[in-house]
């Protein structure tokens, strides 16, 4: 899976929060999100966000990979 700073994440699971878009801050071995519903940060092993991702929204500019 393909996914980049700046990305925003659909995951699976809802957050307390209501929100399930994360944003990406740094990618790496561990992601680091930001809930774009109540802000809350955390850091997630590559293996296990890959896994908890429906969808992978890119405001870019139309790159589809
Ligand atoms: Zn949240």
């Amino acid at each position: 899976m393909d996914i980049q700073v700046g990305d925003v994440l659909e995951l699976k699971k809802e957050h307390p929060c209501g929100s399930r878009r994360w944003s990406v801050l740094r990618v790496g071995m561990d992601f680091r999100l930001r809930c774009q519903g109540c802000g809350h940060e955390l850091m997630l092993p590559r293996s296990k966000a890959e896994k908890s991702v429906k969808k992978v929204i890119r405001s870019g500019e139309g790159q589809q990979t």
